[in-house]
Formats: structure tokens, sequence, C-alpha cells
């Protein structure tokens, strides 16, 4: 989960290393940290963030041309200044970074301590940094070579870096289930857990398979896997602009995302989708299309927001497709010992493609034979090369660690992948498919059109800034939208919520209404209206304060709301990506006027890359 820089070359490595921490730090910030060759190998770390680091170097004193970098998301022992990496080994001759977890530490830590090591820190990092130098010293290797042996014996998942004292012109890297990428530059490498520190110097990279080691010398990089077998490095060209992770104007990357989601969903359908001609064709899709026409079944596997795209799907295949659906939470599929049957077909779905419970769940699923589809927005990641086939959603970077385009961007890729197969399988008539497509096309205009309301979201917002709980309701695709729009405002700002099928509020959540309780209803204009009507009313009678998303035009549930915010009309199974956007703008608004750190929420970090 933690960011990783590094680099090797004629610029000055700190230069390179801080500002490609700052770009990183979406991803972990508990602590920063840095590794230079300065007289020696000198190692600065801090509690906080890399703004902080910054502050405690001395800029005169750093002339080294090899650096690696790091944003730490605690995994053994506390956010604080000792357990932030580099680590150094025992003799303080190497540092390394790593990202993931060693799960069989504490047997390599216990027969260290008696061979008579000491740690300075409470990580499983530091415990492999010693491993590698008791390997290097025992054996007369190079450090490369202890490197691969010391990771033969490793149980876990890492991304690590790193280098040595002796050796100022090398850099050893090495991943299994985390991800690292390599960029080449002219005399001079970086290597990072993203390509966004790359983009600005090159856009020739090599994404490190499993098992594999890097060994980047002076002028050059080779590759050779944990079995000692070498391979030639695949140069790919990075489709990124600079442009595309910066905030543009915008105080943050969240609000920027949400502002973006008109192009993300047009993005994600041009040259899928043409609705005139009834053309709708996903790339990713072919040899296996027929698996998920005939499943008798589709399995969901996916995490967080990217569940809740899951549950929307489960709705839309299950009407369109009539295949049954199941969504799972991947960390728990993969812990039971789940019935995966032929003919049962996987759909797993990941912003970042590296989420390590569905990239699991999926592989156990692969492993009894099960056909797997990815859904994810990064190109290149895990999960979209361990499945079969797939599409991409296209949104461009996410860097906000509350997601919201790559939400809406998922929709639109299931709802294609849905529509494809249900026009293959003749459950959907011609008129009903035309019309959908139509309807799909007009979205990015409709959410368009619902960001204006913006203002009024603020003022909404500034009414229940302070708020300690929150309650919301839908029903039918709208109910999805209510655990997204509790899920955004929990993450970012601290607030108490839950969201709740309006149905099921008698079972329970009722008890908690009062007038101190405000209630989000996702009331859209759909088959379920009038029931959601008489469930707006029992929140009325009990003195809730109601803010109701509603259809523009709507006349019944402004009479019985205190606040209503008028959504354009589309067809229901396509609301949730238009109901959704002012629960984003409303969370959004909440967590800035509670001075949260809206970017980097407090616990969290982008792409949960541990288990
Ligand atoms: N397990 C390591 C730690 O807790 C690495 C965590 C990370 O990925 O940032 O320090």
């Amino acid at each position: 989960m933690c960011g990783i820089v590094a680099y090797l070359g004629h610029r000055k490595a700190h230069e390179v290393v801080i500002k490609g921490l700052k770009r990183l730090e979406y991803r972990g910030y508990d602590s920063a940290g840095i590794a230079l060759l300065n007289n020696g190998l000198n190692i600065y770390k801090k509690k906080g963030k890399v703004s902080d680091l910054e502050a405690t170097l001395k800029e005169e004193e750093l002339n080294s041309h090899i650096g690696i970098g790091h944003t730490r998301w605690a995994t053994h022992g506390e956010p604080n200044d000792v357990n932030a990496h580099p680590h150094y080994s025992a003799t303080e001759s190497l540092a390394i970074i790593h990202n993931g977890i060693i799960e069989n530490y504490s047997s390599l830590k216990q027969e260290l301590i008696n061979k008579g090591y000491t740690f300075r820190s409470d990580t499983d990092s530091e415990v492999l940094i010693q491993f590698i130098e008791d390997i290097q010293i025992n054996n007369d290797c190079t450090i490369d070579e202890a490197v691969r042996l010391a990771l033969t014996k490793v149980v876990g998942a890492y991304a690590i870096v790193v280098m040595s004292k002796n050796d100022p012109d090398t850099l050893i890297a090495a991943r299994k289930g985390s991800p690292l990428v390599v960029g080449i530059g002219k005399d001079e490498f970086f290597l990072a857990s993203d390509a966004t520190p790359i983009v600005e110097y090159t856009n020739e990279v090599v994404y490190l398979n499993d098992y594999e080691i890097a060994i980047i010398n002076k002028n050059e990089l080779q590759l050779k896997n944990t079995e000692d077998i070498p391979s030639t490095p695949y140069i790919q060209t990075l489709d990124l602009e600079l442009e595309a992770i910066e905030k543009g104007g915008y105080e943050h990357f969240m609000l920027k995302e949400i502002f973006e989601q008109p192009k993300s969903i047009m993005d994600c359908m041009r040259g899928r989708l043409n609705a005139n001609s009834g053309r709708l064709v996903l790339g990713g899709i072919r040899e296996y299309a027929n698996k998920l026409i005939n499943a008798d079944r589709i399995i969901i596997v996916a995490c967080g927001t990217s569940w809740h795209a899951g549950l929307v799907a489960e709705y839309f295949i299950e009407e369109f497709c009539r295949i049954p659906v199941e969504v799972e939470y991947a960390s728990e599929f993969r812990y039971r010992n789940p019935v995966i049957n032929e003919g049962d077909v996987v759909i797993a779905i990941s912003q970042s493609g590296e989420t390590a419970d569905t990239l699991a769940a999926m592989e156990l699923a692969k492993s009894k034979g099960a056909i797997i589809f990815g859904v994810c927005n990064v190109v290149g990641s895990s999960i979209a090369r361990a499945s079969h086939e797939g599409a991409y959603t296209h949104a461009g970077p996410e860097i906000g660690v509350a997601s919201t385009k790559a939400f809406t961007a998922q929709l639109t890729v299931l709802n294609m992948i849905a529509l494809r197969v249900a026009h293959k399988k003749g459950t959907i008539t011609e008129s009903r498919y035309r019309e959908l497509l139509v309807e799909l096309e007009t979205i990015p205009s409709k959410v368009e059109k619902a960001l204006k309301l913006d203002d009024q979201i603020k003022e909404i917002s500034e009414v229940f800034k302070d708020a300690r709980n929150f309650l919301y309701l839908g029903r039918g695709y709208n109910f999805p939208v209510a655990l997204e729009g509790a899920l955004k405002l929990k993450e970012i700002s601290y607030i108490h919520a839950e969201g709740y099928p309006a149905a099921e509020m008698k079972h329970g959540p009722i008890a908690l209404i009062d007038e101190e309780m405000p209630v989000v209803c996702i009331a859209t204009r759909d088959s379920s209206y009038d029931k959601i009507v008489s469930n707006v009313q029992e929140v009325k009678a009990r003195k809730g304060k109601i803010i109701a998303v509603v259809t523009e035009g709507d006349a019944l549930i402004p009479q019985m709301a205190d606040y209503v915010i008028e959504v354009p009309k589309t067809d229901e199974a396509l609301m949730p990506m238009v109901s959704v956007i002012p629960l984003q703008l409303l969370s959004y608004h909440i967590a800035v006027m509670r001075n949260c750190n809206v970017d980097q929420p407090r616990n969290l970090a982008k792409s949960v890359t541990v288990e």
C-alpha cells in the first residue's frame, strides 16, 4: 500500500525521490523516509508527511546520485520515526524500502536473534534486510544474490528496493504480489510502485512480474527470477499524461475527480459504444465471451467501493441477462471454501487492479476452474494480467483515496458488459437494448448537470457538518448507492454513517431516528418510488431530518423532505451513475468543513495491497 521511489543516474537523487514521494503520498502517509549516499549510507526518516521529511533535509549536504524513498502505511509497528522506512541492515551497509508484509517475519527474526542480531524497529521489513545481510556475509556473495536467496525463504507479499554503501551504482528491486515499475531514462533509472513519479522523466517502463528481481547498474537493467533464471526486460510505452496526475486548479484530487466524471464516463464508452448504430464492442472480451453468455452463475468479487459497483451490477445483470449473480467480499470469499462449479464465471472489480484480497479471491476461483473477467482501471495491473479477459475502465489515474470516478466508470463498464451479454443471449428486447444504449450515451451530460448542484450541496453540508451520525436509505438500484454514500462520508469526514435498504430500516435502524438524525433518502422516480415515499414518511413521522435525492420535477417528496436535491431523469437501471454524484459532493464538502484531509483520510490508503 505504500509508495516506493528509487533513483540512480545523473540527477540529484533526493530531488527525484522527494518529488516522487509527494506524487505517491496517496498510497500511504504514516511516515516517510529516504536513504542517500552522502559520505556514507544515510537514512533520513520522519513520522508524518513527505513535507515534514523534506523540512529535515539539508539541501547543501545532499549530492547523492542514488537514493531510495518510501511513504509508509503501517502494518507491523506503529507509525513513528523508528518504524519508518528505509531500514538499515545490522552493519548499516544496506538499506531497504518495502511494501507489503513478510508473513514469516517472526520466525526469521527469532533465527536472527538467536545469532545475536538486535532490532531497532518493530517492522517485518527490518527483519528482511537483516536477513539479506546475514546471507550475504555467510555466503560471501553479491547483494543481488543475497536478495535472491533471502526471497526464496520469504513467505508473504513484497515490493522491495535495496541499496548498498559498498555498491554506489547498484539498486536491487524485487516484487511478489505488490506492484513495482522500472522507468528507463537516458543513463538513468527510476523505480516506483506506480508510474506517477516516473512519467515526467521517461515513458519507457518495465513492469516487474511476481518473483522477478531487477538488478540496476549504472547503465544496465538485468532481470532474473528467484530461481536464478534470467529474462529479457519487456519495455512498454507509458500511456500517462503528467496533467492527469496533477490537481489542475482544484483544491483536492477528490474534487477534481468528482468533476472529471462526465469525461471519464465518456472515455470509458469511447470506441465501444455507438447508440445510433446499436454497436457495442468490448475489445477485451472476445475469446471467452461465450463463457459469459452461457454462464450458469456470475460471482462478483471486490472490496469497498468496487463491491458497491458489483451490487449495482447484480441488479442489472439479473434483470437483463437473467443470470444469477452473487456479489462477494473478496476477503470473505477467499477464506471459506466457496462452491465454484463448471459454468460459473467470476468478475473481479478493482480500481488499482492490485487489491490483494481480490487478487487472491480470483486466483482461488481460477484454481477451481473458473473463467475470470477483470474490471480494473490501471492498465497492466496484477488483476488485469491475472484475468482471462476483461475490460479497463479508462477513468484515468484516481489519486484521491475516496473512490469517485472509478465507481461510475466501473458501472459504465459493467453495464456495457451486461447489455452485450443480454443482447447476445436474447434476454433483452431489441427496443429495450437500443433504449438503454441511447440512455447510456446521455449519462455524461446528466452527470454534468448533477455537478451543477455543487453550491446547493455546499449549503446543505454547512447545516449537517457537525452531525454525529447519518443514515442513507435507498431501494433497488439506489440501495448500493446508499451504501456508497455512507462509505464516502465515513471515509473522509469520520462521521458514522450507515447505508440501508429503505425497507429494512423498520427492522432496526429506525430506532436511531430522532430530530438529530440526518437521513439521506435516495428516492428517484423508479419502480419502487411509491414504496420509498412511504419510507420517507416513516422517517418524517419520527422527526428525522430528511435530505432527499429526487428526480427533477418531483412534486411529492419535496412536501415531506427538509432538503431536496433534484437530479436529472434517467432510466432507473442507470440512475446510480447520476444519483451518486450529490452524495460524493456532500461527503466532500462536509469533510472540508470539518478540516479533514480529504485526499489522505486517516488510517486509509489507496490501493490496498495488503490483506
Ligand atoms: N510491513 C511494512 C511496515 O509495516 C510495510 C508497510 C507498507 O507497505 O507501507 O513497515
